[in-house]
């Protein structure tokens, strides 16, 4: 059920080490910081509410950059340790720990009723797994001021077919001669543990099957503002019609199979004074949300010439809405409309 969900959810952020992990992600919190002090005067004598704080680091950069109260709302048991750690760095005076779920704080809370900023670290693999954006789209319905500041503003998709041959030489090719043995028929049962399961690794950019050279970032499927997305937007993402084309030049000639699909996003914070940028393309420094990579059933060889149009959907699990299910369709173009073919279609320019 959703209790035992969202219970098991919050228990594992009671764990020292996600928190640990989190925090030596320097990209990541560097970011954080430096948006916050970069934008101080975002935060001059303002209200902060910081969705889920954890140990209460975003809080604290807020303090630091002049707010007048931040409320440091948090669900799991770390909420007490958030509450000693405030104490220890004398910021009790500012930073008010709630030590609930944010769907639970009410106008006793927050007396103020409204807050100017919200800062919160919600992203999960692939930027939605997990769901935490929902409790923060709320929050924002509810406790923002018009015209309030969302840390971060803004986030960008990216979808881009990627060689796997790395995986597909440690994971399978492996057997074929383990310690001089011929263990090559387990080769078939090391594919299908790789085919229909997302990848959560880092991918190296060399990987990235690009159009031409020219192309060096992926492509930019969908943008998210998060003043204004809603709930609804999030249950079932499709992302209709994405086109790669490889011409046929001196470049591609020869070019390399795709294997796979490999998805990361990019966040923005965008305050007055300046943007900071949050990347977790690969080729950027290396964060914990790693890349997402859908693997193919099979592997598209391209000779340069062709054309590939997929439709990525990005549906939250009927069963448990903190995760999605992640399906790449290659629809016919032939064929009417809706209907799909999970055969992989090439087509030629
Ligand atoms: N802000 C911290 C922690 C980020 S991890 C940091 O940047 O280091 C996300 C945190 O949000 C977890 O501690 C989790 O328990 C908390 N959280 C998730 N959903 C929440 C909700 N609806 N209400 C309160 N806390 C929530």
């Amino acid at each position: 059920s959703t209790m035992d969900i969202d219970t098991d959810y919050f228990d594992s952020y009671f764990d020292l080490n996600v928190h640990e992990l989190m925090l030596k992600d320097k990209p990541r919190t560097l970011s954080y910081k430096n948006a916050i002090e970069l934008n101080s005067i975002d935060f001059k004598d303002k209200i902060v509410l910081d969705v889920g704080s954890g140990t209460g680091i975003l809080s604290m950069f807020a303090a630091k950059a002049g707010a007048k109260r931040v409320y440091a709302v948090e669900g799991s048991l770390m909420a007490g340790y958030c509450e000693l750690l405030v104490r220890e760095n004398h910021l009790h005076n500012i930073i008010t720990v709630l030590s609930k779920r944010m769907e639970n704080v009410d106008s006793e809370d927050i007396p103020e009723g409204k807050v100017d900023i919200i800062i919160s670290e919600w992203m999960g693999f692939y930027l939605f797994h997990e769901s935490m954006l929902n409790s923060v789209i709320e929050a924002r319905d509810r406790w923002l001021k018009p015209n309030g500041i969302m840390f971060p503003s803004r986030a960008e998709l990216y979808l881009q077919p990627v060689n796997m041959e790395p995986l597909y030489q440690s994971k399978v090719n492996f057997w074929n001669d383990v310690y001089g043995f011929d263990f090559s028929i387990l080769k078939g049962p090391a594919l299908e543990r790789i085919h229909g399961v997302p990848l959560t690794d880092y991918i190296d950019k060399k990987q990235l099957v690009t159009e031409d050279e020219g192309q060096v970032t992926g492509k930019l499927i969908r943008e998210f503002n998060f003043s204004t997305v809603t709930c609804e937007e999030l249950e079932d993402i499709v992302i209709d019609h994405i086109k790669y084309s490889f011409p046929l030049n001196e470049r591609t000639k020869g070019l390399k199979a795709i294997q796979g699909f490999c998805i990361w996003f990019i966040c923005y914070f965008e305050g007055s004074q300046k943007t900071v940028t949050l990347s977790t393309a690969p080729g950027d420094p290396e964060t914990h949300w790693k890349q997402t990579t859908i693997p193919l059933p099979g592997d598209i060889q391209l000779q340069g010439g062709e054309e590939i149009i997929c439709r990525l959907q990005m549906k939250q699990d009927e069963d448990n809405s903190r995760r999605y299910v992640l399906t790449l369709d290659f629809p016919d173009e032939d064929e009417e409309e809706g209907t799909t073919n999970q055969d992989i279609q090439v087509h030629s320019i």
